[in-house]
């Protein structure tokens, strides 16, 4: 049976440690400051939101919402993140995606300043990912990251799988690995020999969006298994991307949907907001 990673406890720790480094930066009188931008009222834009807000509150953080209509002008929305870029108590800006279909969610990125962009979506911070020298990195593998070191997981040397090949998870993912000297293969919807591929996997990252898709036959005995997926299975229940049920039996390691990598994204963005908040107060 599979050791179970936590990420309410993994995530509960780093933002213990946000908390403490936060108090310290507001005996300097420094209160990292987080802008969460919404726009429209997609249910589960909604709970990210809210989710992101409380835990501001719970690391002491200032945190504002900026609800707009979901008819916003392109215009009004990037003249609030122009806005936001120049006030000097906000450190973090960001943007719920999606964004609804008339507005152009590269646009809203590339307007928000590289150094508040605590998403790390900016092409500037994409780049610097990419040759190892990063402010931020982007939330959810970074999640992935510390959950794997929350267990002492060697990653060096050893084979690494994404499933997934997006801007936000599956890409910077396979780059995090690499950057541990990981031997990283990614794979996609176009990739044959998926099975095959993932089960020699000694460490394998599902982020493909699709329920239960990674079954016990994909993955090598003993894997470390890290499930990013956020879907429903077909009684309307929360799943990620791994078969949990017949994995957990096979797998070393494994880490559940709900209470995983969810929760970890939402403490790496109150990590990379303290971080923000450090360099541009240079504190
Ligand atoms: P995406 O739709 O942008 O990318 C999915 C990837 O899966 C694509 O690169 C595609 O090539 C690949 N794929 C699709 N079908 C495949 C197949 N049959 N075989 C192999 N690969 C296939 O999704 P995303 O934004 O990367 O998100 C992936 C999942 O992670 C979703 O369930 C999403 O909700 C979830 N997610 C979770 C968090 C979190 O905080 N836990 C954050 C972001 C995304």
């Amino acid at each position: 049976m599979a050791k179970i990673i936590s990420g309410k406890e993994v995530s509960a720790a780093v933002k213990a440690r946000v908390r403490e480094e936060c108090e310290q930066l507001k005996a300097q009188g420094v209160v990292p400051g987080l802008a969460v931008i919404i726009v429209g009222d997609d249910p589960a834009s909604r709970v990210y939101v809210n989710n992101k807000k409380k835990a501001c509150a719970e690391v002491g953080f200032h945190s504002e919402e900026f609800a707009l209509p979901a008819e916003t002008t392109e215009e009004e929305l990037l003249s609030l993140v122009r806005e936001l870029n120049e006030r000097k108590d906000i450190h973090g800006i960001l943007c719920q995606l999606p964004l609804p279909k008339h507005l152009d969610e590269k646009k809203v990125i590339h307007t928000i300043a590289p150094e508040k962009d605590v998403d790390a979506f900016h092409p500037s911070n994409v780049g610097q990912i990419m040759i190892g020298e990063y402010r931020f990195l982007p939330c959810t593998p970074a999640g992935v990251m510390e959950m794997i070191k929350s267990e002492g997981i060697e990653v060096s040397g050893k084979n690494c799988v994404v499933i997934g090949r997006s801007n936000i998870v599956g890409k910077p993912m396979a780059m995090l690995l690499l950057h541990e000297n990981g031997t990283v293969t990614i794979c996609h919807s176009r990739t044959k020999n998926l099975k095959e591929i993932c089960s020699q996997a000694d460490i394998l990252v599902a982020a493909v969006g699709k329920p239960k898709f990674v079954t016990a036959d994909m993955v090598k005995e003993g894997a470390v298994v890290l499930d990013v997926g956020i879907n429903r299975d077909e009684n309307g229940k929360l799943c990620g991307d791994v078969d949990f049920a017949s994995v957990e039996k096979k797998a070393g390691y494994i880490t559940p949907v709900p209470g995983g990598v969810g929760p970890m994204t939402i403490a790496m963005l109150m990590q990379n907001t303290l971080t923000a908040a450090k360099l541009l107060t240079g504190c």
